[in-house]
């Protein structure tokens, strides 16, 4: 008997479906009160979802796969992570996962549903996103995450044995790391995948072909693998849609707007339009505070959605589809829905990778009218007719795996030990020639071998910097720093003329440390007009200079097959350094004792090292450092070294920090 149902309570009603093999519920006719009367316990209560508390629980006790589909607003992402909690699934040190498409979603969900609970944010309830963790191992119980991070984490480790229930949320986006996800999984553990819309039987069927059902084996505790779908009936509050061709008045009464167009560029141009309207005195707009929100705006520029609106005025939100699922945007009364987003499409055959204004989907349309109405009625206003709606929107979306370049989800795979990826059993197969172009471009480049397996083309270290410095932004610094790592020495040896070499450092001497002064003599280089002479003046070897153009060359090819784009941060050096920590974290190490030559501990193994003569930072004692490498003589000498802030370390790996703790109680 399972733990959590107990027989002869409300026990749902049960409907069996012929063709699937699926268990469906009906909706019990009542809900039991079962909380006191806080505002919000009340507000929770009234949500369609809490009438399928009980059933939901039932359903993932029972299930291996549970399908939760139910209208936007119905309280699937903020309810369900509590009630598996509330029944006992984040006991034992277990957590409870709930993936989102995108972080602004991941960050508000995770908040909302700790002021629900009544917890501060990274205690019970945390949040992970790239490059910024908030939670607190052993004391967060539910973790709201993007589903990228959740594929990472299962790259550490693949059977995700920390969490109990993994709620794949939104799961009609389809993304690449959903979709990937669904590959391989633990006996026990609970997968919900749950969407507004969603084609709950060909998913169903898919859970259903034996080789995703969970290995089967005798016991209590072990799920069935049929998956069970359930249907969560009932709206949030209505939402009048208005299409096109159909007239409406300019002036509708308060509420906040949510406007969505495809791009940063558009927004930019929508916002600077509405401000100009909005600085004519008689102007009608007057009264708007236009925000714009996109992924590449500041953190704090997108938290200004979630403020209140200033009295008297009413809040314009120009967005992508950033904003498209899972938020609750507080004020939001109108939405206009341009009818298009920007997506990815790739070309197999010409192995080219492009962003496109297209027309979205159905799925998406509702989704997008769902914004309003999440806390009163609301309105959406189409910028399409209802004919077109009707007729020619398609249903869904095309699953990102079939419009994507699959070079780095073939990575990801193999890295997972899943090898045969051509006889492989997706949701949504990609088109061959995509699977293909893939293997080829890795086969190529060298990051398969003979066998299809994965080989180490370059540093797992550096690699990893280089990755990061894609989402900071500075990969063009961050290449030529590599480019110089990879190499023996940038400098001419200059043995007995120490003092001369030393000098001649201090022109192109960076305070960060060695890898900043790398980019200085690098940029110094190309100034010169890539000159011998110059680097004979500086003491520089020409050749070394020569192969690190060369090995530039190389970085660029490759990160162009692998679909980044080329960025420079221009002067931020902060970026760069934080990307280098995001590779180089493990190295780090902390000043013991000052003096001519300072001793350093390494934080992974209290190692003493010091800092090697032929760095910029050779007495200068910097507290917290990171190295590239040692090099042993008569003591340990770190080699390539840059000053660090210890915050960054655990903005950069959370886990390893978090796991040794060798510096938070010291610091
Ligand atoms: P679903 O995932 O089914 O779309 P949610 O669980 O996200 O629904 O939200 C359900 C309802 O809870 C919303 O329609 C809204 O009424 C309320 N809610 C959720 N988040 C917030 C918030 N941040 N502020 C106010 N109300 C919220
Ligand atoms: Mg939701």
């Amino acid at each position: 008997m399972s733990r959590f149902w107990k027989p002869g309570a409300e026990r749902p009603q049960l409907l069996d479906d012929e063709e699937g093999g699926v268990i469906f519920f009906s909706a019990p006719s009542s809900a039991a009160g079962l909380y006191g009367y806080a505002n919000l316990e009340r507000q929770r209560q009234r949500l369609p979802v809490y009438k399928f508390r009980t059933a939901i629980l039932y359903l993932v006790e029972k299930h291996a796969t549970s399908i939760v589909v139910g209208e936007t607003g119905s309280g699937k992402t903020t309810q369900i992570p509590q009630y598996l909690k509330e029944a006992g699934w984040a006991e034992g040190g277990r957590v409870i996962a709930c993936t989102q498409p995108r972080r602004l979603a991941v960050q508000s969900v995770a908040s909302r549903v700790a002021e629900e609970m009544g917890v501060k944010l990274g205690e019970e309830v945390g949040y992970t996103i790239r490059f910024e963790d908030v939670t607190n191992p052993g004391v967060t119980v539910i973790k709201f995450l993007t589903d990228g991070v959740l594929l990472r984490e299962m790259m550490d480790d693949p059977l995700l044995t920390k969490y109990s229930v993994i709620m794949v949320d939104e799961a009609h986006e389809r993304s690449l790391s959903t979709d990937t996800l669904f590959q391989r999984r633990r006996p026990d553990l609970r997968l919900i995948i749950s969407s507004a819309t969603i084609e709950a039987k060909s998913m169903s069927a898919f859970f259903s072909s034996s080789k995703k059902r969970p290995i089967q084996v005798p016991g209590d505790h072990i799920p069935e693998a049929v998956p069970a779908i359930i249907s969560v009936e009932g709206k949030g509050f209505p939402v009048e849609i208005h299409y096109s061709e159909e007239s409406f008045s300019n002036y509708e009464p308060a509420g906040d707007i949510l406007v969505f167009l495809t791009g940063q560029d558009d927004i930019e141009a929508a916002v600077r339009l509405l401000m100009e309207d909005g600085q004519a005195p008689e102007s009608r707009s007057s009264g708007l505070l236009i925000l714009p929100l996109y992924s590449g705006l500041p953190r704090a520029e997108q938290d200004l959605v979630f403020s209140p609106t200033p009295k008297g005025k009413r809040k314009v939100i120009i967005s992508t589809n950033i904003a498209e699922t899972s938020l609750t945007l507080e004020g939001v009364v109108y939405v206009v829905d341009s009818g298009f987003s920007k997506q990815r499409f790739y070309n197999p055959i010409s192995d080219i990778e492009n962003l496109v204004v297209a027309p979205i989907s159905k799925a998406s349309a509702r989704q997008r009218a769902g914004r309003a109405g999440r806390v009163r009625p609301g309105k959406c206003f189409r910028l399409y007719t209802e004919e077109y709606f009707v007729k020619e929107m398609p249903n869904e979306g095309i699953p990102e795996m079939q419009r994507s370049n699959l070079v780095s989800c073939v990575i990801q795979l193999k890295s997972l030990g899943i090898d045969n990826i051509l006889g492989f059993d997706w949701i949504s197969p990609p088109a061959p020639e995509s699977m293909i172009r893939a293997l080829e471009v890795l086969y190529s480049l060298g990051v398969l071998d003979d066998d299809a397996k994965l080989t180490t083309l370059l540093d797992p270290m550096i690699s990893k910097m280089i990755l990061s410095a894609n989402e900071y932004g500075c990969s063009e610094e961050v290449i030529t720093i590599a480019a110089v790592l990879s190499i023996q020495s940038i400098w001419v040896s200059m043995r007995g003329a120490q003092r001369e070499l030393d000098d001649v450092k201090l022109r192109f001497a960076a305070a960060e440390g060695d890898h900043i002064t790398y980019l200085n003599i690098y940029k110094g280089f190309l100034n010169s007009g890539k000159s011998p002479q110059w680097c004979h003046k500086n003491f520089i070897n020409y050749q070394a200079m020569k192969k690190v153009l060369e090995i530039r060359e190389q970085l660029i090819k490759l990160l162009k097959r692998l679909g980044m784009i080329l960025k420079s941060c221009e002067k931020d050096t902060l970026a760069i350094r934080k990307a280098i920590v995001a590779g180089f974290f493990a190295h780090a190490c902390r000043l013991e004792t000052f003096g001519q030559n300072g001793m350093y501990k390494t934080l992974r193994s209290s190692q003493e090292v010091h800092i090697h003569p032929s760095s910029v930072l050779f007495r200068v004692n910097p507290k917290w450092v990171i190295y590239n490498s040692i090099v042993s003589t008569d003591r340990q000498y770190m080699r390539h070294v840059l000053a660090i802030d210890p915050s960054w370390l655990t903005e950069a790996a959370p886990h390893f920090y978090q796991l040794q703790k060798p510096y938070p109680a010291a610091y």
